[in-house]
């Protein structure tokens, strides 16, 4: 299970029949050139820990545990739309920008109630949590953001 860096290649010489935690039957790999005390204390590690079944089973709920708590965080892309309403009609209108070569820079206008919030950013996600960020922060101060002329909507609420 090892990926060795710079050692030769473990030359098993048998296996060993054993209950892994997780109560399932597993093999215990004997290596060759092994120093006992090393291959006591994995054997020790092999009995406390599941089988490679179990572990992956348990890695891949880690891992959907872990994107639902992203997704969940405060300032997530989610949040845009999940966390908090957006009012009917509002708009996002994103545009690229090369800047050189290899980079470029996205700007971003959130147009909502008559308002508009504008942020710029190298990355869509970033940007859109920057745009959700303003929002809430204009809506958290009261304190409407001039908007053009042209973009003028009638009042909500
Ligand atoms: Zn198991």
């Amino acid at each position: 299970m090892n990926t060795a860096r710079n050692k030769p290649p473990q030359i098993v010489l048998r296996t060993i029949a054993g209950i892994r935690a997780c109560g399932h039957a597993d093999q215990f790999k004997v290596l060759a050139n092994e120093r006992p005390d090393w291959a006591a204390r994995r054997r020790e590690k092999w009995n406390a820990k599941q089988c490679a079944a179990c572990g992956q089973i348990a890695q891949e709920k880690q891992q959907a545990e872990a994107a639902a708590r992203r997704a969940a965080r405060p300032g997530g892309v989610v949040d845009l739309f999940r966390l908090f309403r957006l009012p009917d009609g509002s708009t996002i209108t994103l545009s690229y920008r090369a800047t050189d070569a290899t980079h470029g820079m996205w700007t971003g206008m959130l147009i909502a109630d008559g308002r508009t919030i504008q942020a710029e950013n190298d990355g869509v996600h970033r940007l859109l949590r920057a745009l959700g960020r303003q929002w809430k922060a204009s809506m958290a101060a009261l304190a409407p953001v001039e908007s053009p002329a042209e973009q003028q909507q009638p009042e909500k609420r």
